[in-house]
């Protein structure tokens, strides 16, 4: 069944009924075979809202000057590891907008040097902090970064042109050498796309997971996109497919990368939360084996605004490990409590 050709991958892209329903179950079957019924939890930390980029989808765009700007202290971030060292995440996510400077690496270096103190070198670091060059990449890497998550968005180089400014900073050549510099460094690298775009087709998507396979990934994060009014996306917003839709189309995204890639890891996103309260566990039990619950001080969440709808803290509550644990039980998954939760594909490599 790891066999799907672009034809094979359309046409279950585009199945309903009872086709769609065989879909999710084979992937369900095929992720328990794999990876089983354990679910691993990254703790996200949303560590600054400053971005030197503009992508025309996404809320926190440089141009947005609506957006109110944040960067949490490294005092405020280590004390969110230590949350999530005591109660047993495993790993942490730190996310930030995308800068390049001496600060920034900085700022995360001694982040992460500290973090490999405080948890003993048990907790697991994923960064998703953009491009940045080699050297700091390397660096992060010698301090503790074990995995890295950088979104190609879309693997199709027009349509990621239509989605960028076309500027040297916004390149998918660029975007895709930084996928290639991160694999060759040693760490667990995922990439993962947007799903639903204005202008995308099904065919496009095809290809995306065509790419995540041929790349080899060992983990990916996908989710749908959603419009934001203060950008210029925004424009398109008549044009796109209903969220319903777009949420399905986002778990049979899933569901057939499961199918491609039968031991990696793959994370149910925040963005289907935002469409369907449920959504992160249908899509659990239809292939993603990582959550990603938001740990970021409070008092920020509100302002790393993506796209509207995103959960913020008034609904955050669901991301206490009580009620994901309850509703994990429902569906006969569980946490794994305390470890890494290190991607299969990569550990067998
Ligand atoms: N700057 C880093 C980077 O580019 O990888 C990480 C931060 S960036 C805000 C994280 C992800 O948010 C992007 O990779 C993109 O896929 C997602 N995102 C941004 N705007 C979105 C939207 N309108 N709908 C859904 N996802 C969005």
């Amino acid at each position: 069944m790891s066999q799907l050709f672009k034809n094979d991958i359309i046409n279950l892209l585009n199945s309903s009924g009872e086709e769609e329903q065989e879909l999710f179950a084979r992937a369900s079957q095929v992720k328990l075979q794999n990876v089983g019924n354990t679910v691993y939890l990254r703790g996200l930390i949303e560590m600054s809202n400053v971005c030197d980029k503009d992508c025309y989808y996404c809320g926190i765009r440089k141009s947005n000057s609506a957006v109110h700007r944040y960067v949490i202290n490294e005092e405020e971030i280590l004390e969110a590891v230590r949350f999530a060292y005591e109660n047993g995440y495993g790993s942490v996510a730190i996310q930030s907008g995308e800068l390049q400077s001496s600060a920034f690496t900085e700022k995360i270096n001694r982040i992460l040097q500290k973090t490999r103190e405080i948890s003993n070198g048990e907790i697991g670091v994923t960064l998703s902090c953009g491009e940045q060059t080699e050297e700091t990449y390397r660096k992060w890497f010698e301090s503790g970064a074990i995995r890295y998550l950088l979104r190609v968005e879309t693997s199709n180089p027009e349509l990621y042109r239509k989605l960028h400014p076309n500027t040297p900073k916004h390149s998918i050549e660029k975007r895709i050498e930084a996928l290639e510099t991160l694999k060759a460094i040693g760490y667990q690298v995922g990439t993962g796309v947007m799903i639903g775009l204005p202008f995308q087709t099904v065919e496009d998507l095809a290809d995306d997971l065509l790419f995540m396979k041929n790349f080899n990934i060992v983990m990916c994060g996908m989710g749908p996109y959603i419009e934001h009014h203060q950008t210029p996306l925004y424009q398109y917003k008549d044009e796109l497919l209903p969220l319903g839709k777009r949420l399905n189309l986002a778990l049979k995204m899933v569901a057939i990368l499961r199918l491609l890639m039968p031991d990696i890891n793959i994370a149910s996103t925040t963005a289907l939360q935002s469409i369907e309260k449920n959504a992160r566990m249908r899509a659990i039990q239809i292939g993603a084996n990582v959550l990603m619950p938001n740990i970021t001080p409070r008092k920020y969440r509100d302002d790393y605004f993506l796209y509207e709808n995103k959960p913020v803290s008034e609904q955050s509550d669901e991301d206490d490990l009580k009620v994901l644990e309850k509703s994990l039980s429902e569906i006969n998954h569980e946490i794994g409590y305390g470890v890494q939760g290190n991607s299969k594909r990569f550990l067998i490599k």
